[in-house]
């Protein structure tokens, strides 16, 4: 039987830096992936002459070299740094509606303001003082929570105390009256995949604090590039990868794990088994139910499954200025909705004037795609349990559909696309169920309601010995946070062997 230190079960972005963290160490690790590329979400894919991004629109704490945020940090010290070229974004974002209103935001905090106040004079008071307590509430998260301090206070945090437990859409309200600019400022709600009535004010304060202070990045050669170079790494230092190898089963015994067997019916003995599959899957599907540990399924039965996506990818015969799109991140919005109306186009298959993320890498990265054409990704989010139901039958006919509304939202902004179409391609929920493995194809783990937030997250550490986990579905969803998920996650590891 083939013996290893540790094995990794998934090379997404947790299970390729838990893999690349312990081999460094020296570890002897097996990494086992079903897909036959590394990346899990943080892939690519060809059709015709375009290679297409699958999921990154913004990598998000990055920072410069001059200013390195926590990410560029992370990826030092794995190593991969110098094999990368990141790509800085001008923009945080910009919003278009089909009425013509269009706003751009500079991923700068000062730039951020004067646009608003140019665009919204009525509230200017209000736009100062959001963004003030927006970097005032994430500089006490960090103080308090991540730097651990030993004896946090009311005093020393108020805007942590009184905003932690806040649903986004509160903290607005309370000082915005301009609906139009409450709903320009929600739409990175869209990346985390709660509107603002459930999304912690938390996760909003921080995600626009991260991306304006380290500013939003892209990487040549798309997420591709990262997963490449991080399983690179891991080979060079000795690590084991297999593709096309999913894991059946994690072998566990009187609470401790003894090895996996995979798909392919191979018995591999370990100690130490880290998950990058999701938690769900990993408790129902690869452990015996008799060694799931008491409270799991309780635990998880209190938790909900987030949205999953449906996402055009396009190739084009020309160059982005060509179609009106000057900016990368583009959020089509539609100013109308309500909170509760979003969640229920969530619920739909069918899509209309949703929320839309349309990114073209090509307008920060001209080499992005071949000389003279242009790529663009447009996701809008959808739960996976409506696409489950569609008969077989019917699917294609459905996705299509679906496709053509898509592409006729887009037409409303950018009116040329459809006649310089060269490639184009679907991806539904059901296209992630099927890569990534996570029921109803979630890509964001549970949902991240404030009493699933980063304040009340169970560990990495499952109460069965030896197997930890690391992913999107312990901890936040996203590259930054899963890339370090899966740092921590070796890291403890390795803190366990040396206390043996
Ligand atoms: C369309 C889309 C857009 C996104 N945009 C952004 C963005 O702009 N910015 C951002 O920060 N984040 C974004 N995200 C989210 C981000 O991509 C994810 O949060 C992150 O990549 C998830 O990483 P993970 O480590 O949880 O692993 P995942 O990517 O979920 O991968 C899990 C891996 O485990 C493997 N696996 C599962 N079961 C088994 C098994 N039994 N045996 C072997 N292997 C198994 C799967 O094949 C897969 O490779 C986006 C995601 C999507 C889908």
């Amino acid at each position: 039987m083939e013996k290893y230190d540790a094995v990794v079960i998934g090379a997404g972005n947790g299970g390729l830096t838990a893999s690349a963290g312990l081999a460094r160490k020296g570890l002897n690790v097996l990494l086992l992936e079903r897909h036959n590329i590394p990346g899990g979400c943080a892939t690519s894919f060809c059709r015709g002459r375009f290679e297409f991004e699958v999921a990154l629109h913004q990598l998000s704490g990055m920072g410069t070299p001059e200013k390195p945020g926590p990410l560029r940090m992370s990826l030092a010290s794995l190593g991969v740094l110098d094999d990368l070229e990141f790509v800085e974004m001008p923009d945080l974002y910009s919003v278009s509606m089909p009425d013509g209103f269009r706003l751009t935001l500079k991923a700068d905090k000062n730039q951020v303001v004067s646009e608003l106040e140019e665009k919204f004079p009525h509230e200017k008071e209000a736009i100062n003082k959001f963004f003030d307590l927006t970097y005032q509430y994430a500089n006490e998260m960090l103080a308090a929570f991540f730097f651990k301090d030993p004896s946090p206070s009311r005093e020393k945090y108020p805007a942590l105390y009184k905003y932690a437990f806040k649903p986004a859409n509160e903290v607005m309200d309370d000082i915005f009256s301009d609906p139009l600019l409450k709903n320009l400022m929600s739409v990175y709600w869209g990346y985390l995949g709660l509107p603002s009535n459930r999304l912690s004010f938390a996760y909003f304060a921080m995600l626009f604090f991260v991306y304006m202070e380290f500013k939003p990045f892209h990487i040549k050669g798309g997420s591709q590039a990262l997963s490449n170079a991080i399983v690179n790494k891991f080979l060079l230092h000795g690590g084991t990868a297999r593709f096309n190898c999913g894991v059946k089963k994690i072998i566990v015994e009187n609470g401790a794990i003894q090895g996996v067997i995979t798909e392919d019916g191979d018995h591999i003995e370990t100690k130490y088994v880290v998950s990058n599959a999701s938690q769900v899957t990993t408790y129902t599907q690869l452990v015996d139910p008799e060694e799931v540990p008491e409270g799991v399924f309780r635990e998880m039965g209190g938790r909900s499954l987030s949205p999953s996506a449906f996402t055009m990818f396009i190739g084009f015969d020309c160059e982005p200025n060509e179609l009106g799109i000057t900016e990368t991140t583009n959020f089509l919005m539609n100013n109308s909705h309500t909170a509760d109306e979003i969640i229920k186009c969530m619920h739909r298959v069918h899509i209309d004037d949703e929320l839309m993320v349309l990114s073209c890498y090509d307008v920060s990265d001209p080499d992005f795609s071949p000389s003279g054409t242009c790529q663009i990704n447009a996701v809008t989010l959808k739960y996976g349990e409506p696409w489950m139901r569609i008969p077989p039958a019917q699917y294609h006919s459905v996705k299509y559909r679906c496709a053509e509304s898509m592409l006729r939202r887009i037409e409303t902004i950018f009116p040329d696309v459809r006649k310089h179409i060269e490639e184009a391609e679907v991806a539904t929920p059901l296209t992630h169920m099927r890569y990534l493995g996570h029921p109803n194809g979630a890509i964001y783990g549970f949902e991240q309601h404030t009493k699933d937030s980063m304040f009340f997250q169970p560990g990495r550490h499952s109460p069965i010995e030896g197997l930890y986990f690391a992913s999107g579905w312990i901890g936040d969803c996203g590259f930054q946070p899963t890339l370090q998920a899966g740092m921590s996650a070796a890291k403890s590891v390795l803190r366990k062997l040396n206390s043996n």
